[in-house]
């Protein structure tokens, strides 16, 4: 008999192929896969963005291929576009809101009346500070000029908030990436909602404080940065920065090398930038072992409510935590000593940002894609956050949240992974950057599980998609393990990278795509196990 079937067969696929009969397309590696529909393309572009490219893909053609996929999406439902990228923005499940500004900036730009019109409505909550609108107006600029829609939106972003926020807003966001806020309201050119606005506006456009500021409460922080430029004594300039709580971005840098000035701003600081700012404060010696700072510092980080209110993403604290473990700035910025319960705060920072997780209870199988081309490229631009570091990171919310659950790495070979949710969050991550890397074989975990005889009902695969290696698809190893087991095992791909691939089967509903770094994620990967 000849094995027409040891050549073609819907059971067992080598990966260089497609399986016959499905929809499947080649991937970036030379491997065949499922590619997600460009909804779900829109969810991975709005939580990962494509700062950087990918091991595959230039930053540029994967920026193309995102926007593209934006535009299809805009051209079927432009007002699900823009549902869709505010509740993402607002809710805090993207580790950077520009990929959220940069969709609102293609949907009031590019979407038909009624799109435009919802994506002005909604600026106000993807674009919350003047960074964020600053950013727009770049990449707004980018898709046309300063239409009508246009003008009256950024108009209305400066008067709908109170004169005291709007002069915040001023004194903290001056300029940022080639814009500042003086071109902003040259171009939009608002009428001033109120007599307070319109003095704002005057500093704004002159650089000076208008007439009859010093009687202007709501001008009080303005001048008080006025009054900081000519102080040099770190005691009187903490006075100032008490009294009238002024934000760290309206102090001059000299003043900044000194602890006092950071004590008086740290009463203050917001979350975000307290979490960005710890390895200054530790250089200048505000923050040391057993200081009264110190402790604040670790009580706020250990404030659950106070994370989320802030929309403080886990990227952020997982960044902070390896830059400050680190003792070294990554732009020459000094050196510091760490201060140990600072480092413990910010792990438990990093748990707890992911909001409380109900566990599955279910046995779970936590496979990470340690292959090369994991380890290139980075998260949302952070330094030395690469997808595989990254993946290592949310492996371990679910390991902490799963009572039952194994840690294994597989690229060509599969190998069980000592880390855990106990041990300090950078340990477990350079434990993962140091294994050796390989080729890619997706079905790996299935296929170990099988011949290890190992009970799972929950599959969870970290990877960039690019599977090539190997004797099947994942979907058939997974089909194979379900039937040599009997179990009804479920596949979650979490996919690290915004591409278009997935080798979950679209039409097997025990296998589900979810996205890598959004806050989102931990959740629906325990609900589809409960299920
Ligand atoms: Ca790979």
């Amino acid at each position: 008999m000849f094995k027409f079937t040891r050549h073609v067969s819907t059971l067992a696929t080598p990966p260089s192929q497609p399986i016959p009969g499905t929809s499947q397309v080649p991937n970036s590696a030379g491997g065949y896969t499922w590619s997600v529909d460009d909804w779900a393309r829109l969810d991975r572009f709005l939580v990962l963005g494509s700062e950087g490219g990918s091991y595959y893909i230039a930053e540029r053609a994967l920026t193309l291929e995102g926007a593209q996929a934006v535009l299809r999406c805009l051209a079927v439902d432009g007002a699900r576009v823009v549902a869709r990228t505010a509740e993402v923005s607002e809710a805090g499940r993207a580790p950077k809101n520009d990929p959220a500004i940069f969709v609102l900036a293609m949907a009031a730009k590019l979407g038909d009346e009624a799109t435009r019109k919802a994506a002005y409505a909604a600026l106000p909550r993807v674009c919350r500070i003047g960074t964020h609108l600053m950013h727009f107006a770049e990449y707004a600029q980018g898709f046309g000029g300063w239409g009508r829609g246009m003008r009256k939106a950024v108009a209305s972003w400066f008067n709908a908030r109170s004169a005291d926020e709007l002069a915040l807003q001023l004194v903290k966001y001056q300029a940022r990436d080639g814009w500042s806020t003086r071109d902003l309201l040259r171009l939009a050119h608002p009428r001033a909602a109120s007599p307070s606005h319109d003095r704002l506006f005057a500093w704004v456009t002159s650089g000076a404080l208008p007439a009859g500021a010093a009687a202007d409460p709501a001008l009080a922080l303005l001048v008080a940065k006025d009054a900081l430029t000519r102080i040099t004594s770190p005691r009187e300039a903490a006075n100032v920065i008490r009294t009238h709580r002024v934000p760290r971005e309206a102090v001059p840098t000299e003043l900044l090398a000194h602890a006092e000035v950071w004590e008086a701003l740290l009463a203050d600081l917001p979350v975000t930038a307290m979490i960005r700012n710890l390895a200054t404060m530790t250089r200048v010696g505000l923050l040391a072992p057993g200081a009264d700072a110190t402790r604040t510092v670790v009580a706020r980080l250990g404030d659950n409510a106070r994370l989320a209110r802030a929309r403080v993403h886990p990227v952020a604290v997982l960044a902070a935590l390896l830059t400050y473990e680190s003792g070294r700035g990554a732009r020459g910025s000094g050196t510091w000593t760490p201060v140990g319960p600072i480092l413990d705060a910010l792990d438990g920072a990093f748990y707890a940002t992911f909001g409380g997780v109900e566990p599955s209870g279910t046995r779970t199988l936590l496979a990470l894609d340690v292959s090369g081309s994991m380890s290139w490229g980075s998260i949302a631009g952070v330094p030395g956050l690469t997808p595989r570091v990254g993946s290592a990171a949310m492996a371990l919310v679910t390991a902490a949240t799963e009572r039952d659950h194994t840690l294994v790495g597989f690229s060509t070979e599969l190998t069980p992974l000592a880390i855990s949710p106990r041990q300090r969050l950078g340990d477990a991550v350079a434990a993962i950057d140091r294994l050796p890397m390989g080729g890619t074989d997706c079905a790996l975990p299935m296929q170990w599980a099988q011949r290890n005889q190992v009970d799972v009902d929950t599959f969870v695969v970290y990877t960039d998609n690019e599977t090539w290696a190997g004797s099947v698809h994942p979907a058939q190893a997974l089909r194979a393990y379900r039937q040599a087991r009997g179990i009804p095992a479920r596949l979650i791909v979490v996919g690290m990278t915004s591409n278009g691939f997935s080798i979950a089967d679209p039409d097997d509903a025990g296998m589900l795509d979810v996205v890598g770094f959004d806050t989102a994620t931990p959740p629906v990967i325990s609900d589809f196990a409960r299920a």
